[in-house]
């Protein structure tokens, strides 16, 4: 095993800068951001701002911040927030919109991480003294939790335009936006034009070692840049990870229908492994994007966590997600014959028991 690389497949966060993308950082002109002189993020940040439609983009050091500067940027203490019941938010953000905005979520079911316009209009408060006051639908996609699913662009119209016409301002936590954009073949732009603010990664599918990035527009954005730099976030010689970042929007964007192949291509592989099967999202869904859930048989003698050991011994890492469920995240460090191997290899684990 010594001599063979590990396939990780726990995240596409997992992958490390490209001998390319690391010339890009050393060759990066630099400033100090705080002062608002570096040249290199002043261009990724213009960049992504015209590529989602928008005025202006603020870049930041993680997409946990792009989300909370934008919710707390739209947002007083007591307000509401309509999201998913899986979303990033409400999960993975340590209770950050009630830790650093005083928000209440409200959140939704639907499979998949989707929902519709009638979810929302139900959520939605009447103005009242008694209750919070809703404002801010938040819709993420890809939907991580949901499978990697991609919303349909007409019905983020649809949902979009029930919470703009009852006053509400709209987010889209699009920390895989490029993955969406990839599966659909739609631009940015496209799903951008309904969300007052988009959060969006660099340190994913991109394949960046750090950075994600806000847009919206010249007020809103003014407001996100203030918040970042009150929640310990704003950078000096930042370029560094913009250069990585323009780097990745010139050289990986087109390459990632390459990991929804891979993913496709590893969901069908576990049809073949008895005992293993796609989480019911997935079986009804499709595998829209990257991720991949593998579900274990009730007759399997160990669970998830036990087999995710199994596989790390053999060189193969992938996320126990709950006690029968495991997450393979299809990325740039993971080729074909890499995808190929872990299939191998995991059928030989699940096999032997
Ligand atoms: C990863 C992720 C984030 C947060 O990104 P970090 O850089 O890990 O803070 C936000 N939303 C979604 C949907 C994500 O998958």
């Amino acid at each position: 095993m010594s001599n063979t690389p590990i396939i990780d497949l726990r995240s596409d966060t997992v992958t490390r800068p490209t001998p390319g993308m690391r010339e890009a950082i050393a060759r990066a002109i630099v400033g100090d951001d705080v002062l608002g002189d570096d040249p290199t993020v002043i261009a990724l940040q213009e960049r992504v701002a015209a590529m989602f439609g928008k005025e202006a983009a603020c870049f930041v050091p993680t997409g946990t911040m792009a989300n909370q500067t934008a919710i707390r940027a739209h947002t007083e203490h007591g307000d509401e927030i309509i999201a998913h019941e899986g979303s990033h938010i409400i999960h993975y953000e340590t209770g950050a919109p009630a830790a650093l905005s005083g928000c209440m979520i409200r959140p939704l079911a639907g499979a998949g991480g989707l929902f519709e316009t009638a979810d929302v209009e139900n959520a939605i408060r009447q103005d009242s003294v008694h209750f919070p006051r809703s404002r801010l639908l938040i819709i993420e996609n890809t939907h991580n939790r949901g499978g990697g699913t991609v919303w349909p662009l007409a019905q983020v119209e649809r949902v979009a335009a029930v919470a703009r016409e009852r006053g509400l301002r709209t987010h889209l936590d699009g920390a895989r936006l490029w993955n969406a954009c990839a599966a659909t073949g739609h631009a940015p732009a496209d799903y951008a034009k309904h969300f007052d603010t988009i959060s969006a990664c660099f340190s994913k599918g991109l394949g960046c070692p750090a950075g994600s990035i806000v847009v919206g527009s010249r007020d809103i954005i003014g407001r996100v840049s203030r918040f970042r730099k009150m929640f310990g976030g704003t950078m000096r010689q930042s370029g560094v990870l913009a250069a990585a970042a323009i780097h990745a929007l010139d050289h990986h964007v087109d390459r990632l229908k390459d990991d929804h192949a891979n993913a496709k291509h590893l969901a069908q592989s576990l049809g073949t492994v008895t005992g293993l099967r796609l989480a019911p999202d997935q079986q009804s869904l499709g595998v829209q994007s990257n991720m991949v859930f593998i579900d274990l048989d009730p007759a399997l003698a160990f669970d998830a966590h036990a087999l995710s050991g199994c596989l790390k011994e053999r060189g193969v890492l992938i996320l126990p997600v709950a006690p029968r469920r495991l997450r393979a995240v299809c990325h740039l460090d993971v080729n074909r014959v890499a995808v190929d191997r872990a299939i191998t290899i995991l059928s030989d684990v699940v096999c032997t028991g």
